[in-house]
């Protein structure tokens, strides 16, 4: 096999590992509660969870759950499914809010290093402080408190005594510095409201800096992950691990991924599940992890794209089609091949006598070394795709015309003698006869067709729902457009076909098992499936016609 170069990352930890910094390495995998997962995060979990696979170690989930307003328990079970789902177990299930206590007694411990302080300021006027880029902030009027104060107001803090927004704790750090977030961050905020775990304990909680590296200090992280918008705060990061003395967690970033005709962004998604553009966070066509395995799609396809898109330092749009091709790749590997007749035309063949039947073996995946089969019902009618057939066809048409020959896959050849039309010349149905001896091994078996075509036996079929998804966005990047990113919503990114006709070995599908339905691309049974009938949704069409 060949050799994969390291991604920077890796680079970073075989050194720290031959320098023996480190025994093994710790990652986490950070996700905030408040949606569901989506390609960008199936980037990071293969990544986090793929170093401690290949380096000794392990990767822990910790539920970023410090906004107690955005977070609910829906979005915790979601997440461990998906994480499960692709492939990943981690360590230790850890939550922010299980280290409230000790992120409060760090809080005290800066204030009583005189390094943070209690501000009276409203949030508008401590913008209005922060100064610009090349302009120095201004400092608060309650920045030199005494640490007595300091200690008595954060702890009214904490019972209760102010109500939102009136008062912050806030690092004491420098109004002056060139990195704006180290101009006297805010550390804590009043927020009177219910959290999913630790319930009306609080009534204050940890602004991001002030959780996120505490929490990887806690739990001993080595290599903690993130994506290029945390850069400017990392410098905050180490600031708060020195001051506070705890265990050195180091900030390590790399580029968000970003992926062509959809958008990932949790805010977003909601908005499209919420105003009703998709039916749900696993509709098909969104872009989460619960709508791609819907979709048909595979944990090893989804792995198998994170893998070939890497980890990057700059940010770039990857194209949709690499995941398409992934998918293909592995469920030609595996899926079932199978014959549906999306929109029908009537054979009757009318030298095959009436009431016969016969059973016609069908290799279920020519890809698989252990050859299976299943029997599929031929009787005198049939049906196949109107599209393959043409009554005035042009030069290179492989498919069915008057006086030509195709063969019917597993079964026999055809040739086409008579069209037979209604009053206004709409086609019901086609006469053909069969060549005796054309099936495959048999006598006249080689014969020169224009093509093969699928079909099934009419007697036979079952009639199915199907579900045809395009791109959910008519442009590359949504979010980049003018305007409002659901303007650019693809209109024809559902097609539902409500009856088509499915050969009968299809009644038995399990939910899981992906087919192939020949010439039209990869299917799945959907969750809406029920005692009224059996729906596939289209994982993603063949790169190809199929063609023999
Ligand atoms: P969103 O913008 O969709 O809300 P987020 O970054 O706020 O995403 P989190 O739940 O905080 O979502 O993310 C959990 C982890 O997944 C973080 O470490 C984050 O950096 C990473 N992550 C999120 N989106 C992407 C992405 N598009 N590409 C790579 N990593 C991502
Ligand atoms: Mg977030
Ligand atoms: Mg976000």
């Amino acid at each position: 096999s060949e050799e994969k170069s390291l991604n920077f990352i890796e680079e970073i930890i075989e050194e720290d590992l031959r320098k023996g910094n480190y025994k093994e390495i710790v990652t986490r995998f950070p996700p905030e509660p408040n949606g569901y997962l989506h390609l960008g995060h199936a980037s990071s979990i293969c990544l986090n969870f793929g170093l401690t696979k290949k380096y000794p170690g392990y990767t822990n989930l910790r539920f970023d759950d410090t906004n107690p307003t955005t977070e609910e328990t829906e979005y915790v079970d979601s997440i461990k499914e998906d994480v499960k789902w692709l492939g990943f177990e981690w360590k230790n299930e850890r939550y922010a809010s299980d280290y409230f206590d000790t992120m409060y007694d760090y809080a005290v411990s800066l204030i009583k290093k005189g390094l943070a302080y209690v501000d009276d300021s409203t949030s508008e006027e401590i913008a209005a402080m922060k100064g610009t880029p090349t302009e120095h902030g201004k400092e608060s009027s309650y920045r030199n408190r005494s640490i007595e104060e300091n200690l008595d107001l954060f702890d009214q803090m904490k019972q209760g005594a102010f109500p939102d927004g009136s008062r912050t704790l806030r690092a004491k750090i420098d109004m002056a510095h060139v990195n704006m977030l180290m101009r006297d961050p805010v550390l804590y905020r009043i927020k009177h409201a219910h959290h999913h775990r630790t319930g009306d304990k609080w009534c204050i909680y940890p602004m991001y800096d002030m959780a996120h590296g505490q929490s990887d200090s806690i739990e001993q992280v080595t290599h903690s992950i993130c994506t290029l918008e945390f850069v400017p705060h990392r410098e905050l990061y180490d600031w708060l691990i020195e001051k506070l003395e705890i265990y050195p967690s180091h900030q390590y970033e790399f580029a968000r991924r970003n992926i062509n005709y959809t958008v990932t962004s949790k805010r977003k998604l909601l908005q499209l599940v919420n105003e009703r553009y998709v039916t749900s966070w696993d509709d098909p066509r969104m872009p989460t992890i619960s709508g791609l395995r819907r979709r048909g799609y595979t944990p090893e396809s989804i792995r198998d794209f994170c893998d070939r898109i890497g980890v990057a330092k700059r940010e770039n749009m990857v194209d949709v089609g690499l995941l398409e091709f992934c998918v293909r790749e592995h469920l030609n590997k595996i899926a079932l091949r199978r014959m549906v007749v999306f929109d029908p035309v009537k054979i009757i063949i009318t030298d095959y006598p009436e009431g016969q039947l016969e059973m016609v073996p069908s290799e279920d995946n020519p890809e698989d070394e252990n050859k299976t089969y299943r029997d599929i019902p031929f009787s005198r009618e049939i049906y196949i795709e109107r599209e393959d057939f043409m009554e005035d066809p042009p030069k290179k048409f492989f498919r069915l015309a008057p006086g030509q020959m195709v063969r019917l896959k597993s079964a026999y050849v055809i040739k086409c003698d008579e069209v037979i039309k209604d009053d206004l010349g709409n086609i019901i149905a086609l006469h053909c006869t069969h060549i005796p001896n054309s099936k495959t091994g048999e006598a006249n078996a080689n014969i020169k067709v224009k093509g093969t075509l699928h079909w099934v036996s009419i007697l036979h079929a079952v009639p199915v729902e199907i579900r045809l998804y395009d791109r959910l966005f008519k442009v590359e990047d949504p979010s980049s457009e003018e305007g409002d990113f659901k303007e650019y919503i693809n209109p024809d990114s559902l097609q539902i076909i409500k009856t088509a006709y499915a050969e009968p070995a299809l009644k038995t599908s399990k939910f899981n098992d992906r087919y192939q339905f020949l010439r039209k691309g990869y299917f799945m049974l959907d969750k809406d499936t029920s005692e009224e009938g059996l729906i596939f949704n289209r994982t993603v069409t063949l790169k190809d016609t199929w063609a023999k």
